[in-house]
């Protein structure tokens, strides 16, 4: 029940990884901006790091971040995903249970929205009766695969080859590849078993909302009307990605950005720099980087690199790795520049960008097409390996490359898709396609468009509701 002139109170819940946090946030920016109050809880490993990159915490805006433990210690190497996964599952709902408690003494939230990553607040939000939303932080396609596989088994070949393709509705004819690397069977079990715990309590969500947006999967979202619907509210940007110069919208961010990287922008020609990330979790291995470097070379093009080193760092193979690096900065001097994090948003909006070596995370792609920038798509697990396949053969707004067994793409493969993509034949085609997608993305969010439609609809029922 809401008290007589209190704001509507929402609770967000989400792991501690920059890409859950930042489309979990665009949404709280918008519940906000609509009168909402937003309780924003997130693990508590990476609060130094937030609170350290944002002027103030509890802003008097409508948002109030929170925090609870995992139930590892802060020094607890979390690239053990395992132990993390487990001790979450375990500690998280007890510890969520106490955070809701503070914050409900007077007035109870209207609704809890999480993440997939964290099933198992849905059933902790129940106990403390209050109704769920999930925000399905990939894209639809990734909603229906894994709708399709824990549903409805029967229809997917052996997923042990590679080559087997699978048929799923409103989706091209996908390779076992293609698909999302938790459900494959080279994959350690604990992954598979955190988004399958999503599916499972799946009756008890409400509202499931997709970072996506309509027109860019119209079929997919369309074949899942009768089994349980997706709403897509995105594509979830900042509003600077969609023209706005100002906005007061917060962002947090887990690593400080080298804005200095954007004044070797200015002073670059138009569509002239190759863009590179591999988002915020996947660390460049020898070999990656090795080819990356000769194909940047061959290429003789300008570059921004993200090159984010490893949380746990000094090892011997990130050691080898940073010096590799080191050598090539050198050489590479007035031709290129390497940072640790970057702001990325303003990167893509750089007129200098001519396309992204990307790892294909679906906040970056989501990004780049509201960018109008072309991709080049290079996977590595999780869903980036069907995102590549969905930019390739379905937005066509940039290519994949292929690689090998080991995840590794030969220095030619790179060479090739920059070719594609800056100079070759189908260049402009590419380009073209990326400048459609744009001006649909941002027609979604619009007065009246689908997103815009979609998000108002779950505003009003939360109003409805109180
Ligand atoms: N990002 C950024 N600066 C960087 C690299 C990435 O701000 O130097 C942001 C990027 O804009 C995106 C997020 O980090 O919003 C990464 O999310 P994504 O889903 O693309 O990949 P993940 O990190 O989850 O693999």
């Amino acid at each position: 029940m809401t008290v007589a002139n209190e704001k509507p109170k929402i609770l967000m819940v989400s792991a501690a990884f920059q890409g859950h946090i930042n489309p979990m946030l665009k949404v709280a920016n918008r519940l906000i901006s609509n009168g909402f109050h937003v309780t924003f809880a997130i693990t508590e490993n990476c609060r130094d790091n937030i609170l350290k990159n944002i002027p103030n915490s509890n802003s008097s805006s409508g948002l109030v971040l929170d925090f609870f433990s995992d139930g590892l210690s802060l020094d607890f190497d979390r690239s053990d995903v395992k132990t993390l996964i487990e001790t979450l599952q375990e500690k998280g709902p007890i510890n969520l249970s106490n955070l809701i408690k503070n914050h409900t003494k007077n007035q109870n939230f209207s609704c809890a929205i999480v993440t997939p990553f964290v099933p198992w607040a849905i059933d902790t939000v129940a106990q403390h009766e209050i109704p769920c939303a999930m925000l399905w932080i990939q894209a639809s396609a990734l909603y229906s695969i894994y709708y399709h596989y824990f549903k409805n088994n029967d229809i997917f070949p052996s997923l042990e080859d590679p080559n087997e393709t699978v048929q799923l509705p409103g989706l091209p004819i996908l390779e076992v590849r293609d698909l999302p690397t938790f459900i494959l069977p080279s994959y350690p079990l604990h992954f598979k078993e955190v988004v399958e715990n999503s599916f499972k309590d799946l009756e008890k969500v409400k509202w499931i909302l997709g970072a996506s947006f309509f027109e860019i999967e119209k079929e997919i979202v369309e074949s899942m009307d009768s089994l349980t619907p997706i709403y897509p509210i995105g594509p979830l940007v900042s509003p600077f990605l969609l023209g706005e110069k100002d906005t007061n919208d917060l962002s947090l961010d887990m690593w400080n950005a080298e804005d200095s990287c954007i004044d070797w922008l200015d002073n670059r020609p138009n569509s002239s720099v190759i863009y590179i990330s591999f988002g915020s979790i996947i660390v460049f291995s020898e070999k990656q980087m090795e080819n990356i470097i000769i194909a940047l070379k061959n290429s003789n093009k300008d570059f921004l690199w993200v090159f984010k080193p490893a949380n746990n760092g000094g090892s011997e193979k990130e050691d080898s790795t940073l010096e590799l690096l080191n050598e090539f900065k050198k050489e590479s001097e007035g031709k290129g520049i390497v940072v640790k994090w970057c702001p990325q948003e303003k990167v893509l909006m750089h007129p200098a960008v001519a396309c992204f070596i990307s790892h294909c995370g679906w906040n970056s792609t989501l990004e780049t097409v509201v960018a109008g920038v072309p991709v080049i798509g290079w996977p590595t697990w999780t869903d980036q390996p069907t995102n590549a396949t969905l930019i390739e053969n379905v937005f066509k707004n940039g290519v994949k490359v292929s690689y090998g067994e080991d995840g590794v793409a030969s220095a030619e493969e790179i060479e090739r898709c920059i070719w594609e993509v800056m100079d070759g034949p189908n260049a402009s085609e590419i380009k073209q396609r990326a400048v459609e997608i744009k001006e649909s993305a941002r027609n979604a969010l619009k007065e009246g468009g689908s997103s815009s439609n979609n998000f108002n609809k779950f505003i009003g029922d939360l109003l409805a509701k109180n």
